[in-house]
């Protein structure tokens, strides 16, 4: 991560000026998540520290790492990224092209179906599958339009909302999540982005972590 993203980072450098949360809960987190998503969630959260550690070393190495995995698990779920962060930190994206040839099943909304059918003139059933609740890109693993050759989307300009937004996620209620995804780069800097703000804003005595 680069300093300019993290403007004023150098306010901050004690380990002993993080408030560490709740362990229990925080080890309720992690349990839930590696449940639900599996022991990726673990890798995710260990890729984070890693970069946390190296970008900010004052801050962050002498931390244990049970210790840092915590306080990633709860800023985490404290609340998704805003949009705004997003877009600053979309240099972070280092076109590797994972997103869109190793997602095994990408989810779409029905008006992209209808859409990306229509803009393409051909029956959705033949670009989409629907399993009696979600709807998914019928070939996904790489995605059908997904061009190895030069890392490209074929249909950029009308592809999904799902695409628009990766790795951001949104549920039903449109709140912003991440999506944990340790072959992410971007995804990766975001979270420990928000680890960096999350320190800075208990170091500035306003601790928004949740109990
Ligand atoms: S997996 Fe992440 S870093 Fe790689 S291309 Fe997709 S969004 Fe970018
Ligand atoms: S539609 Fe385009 S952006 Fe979305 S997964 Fe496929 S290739 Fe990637």
């Amino acid at each position: 991560m680069k300093d300019d993203v993290v403007a004023g980072h150098s306010e901050v450098n004690q380990a002993d000026a993080i408030i560490m949360p709740d362990v229990s809960r925080a080890q309720e987190i992690i349990a839930t998540k590696c449940k639900a998503i599996g022991p990726r969630y673990g890798v995710f959260l260990k890729r984070t520290g890693e970069l946390l550690r190296q970008n900010f070393p004052r801050v962050f190495q002498d931390m244990t790492e049970e210790n840092l995995m915590n306080f990633i698990a709860v800023v985490d779920i404290s609340g998704g990224p805003s949009r705004g962060q997003m877009k600053r930190l979309q240099e972070y994206c280092d076109g590797c092209g994972w997103c869109c040839s190793q997602t095994s099943r990408i989810v779409v909304i029905l008006e992209d179906v209808e859409r990306i059918s229509r803009e393409l003139k051909q029956k959705r059933e033949k670009l989409f599958n629907f399993d009696g609740k979600d709807w998914t890109i019928k070939q996904g693993h790489p995605c059908q339009w997904w061009n190895p050759d030069n890392g490209r989307c074929a249909i950029y300009k009308i592809r999904p909302f799902t695409c628009r937004v990766w790795p951001q996620t949104t549920d039903s209620k449109g709140c912003y999540g991440l999506q944990e995804m340790p072959e992410c780069r971007y995804s990766v800097s975001v979270l420990a982005y928000r680890v960096v703000e999350a320190v800075k804003a208990v170091s500035a005595g306003n601790n928004e972590l949740p109990a």
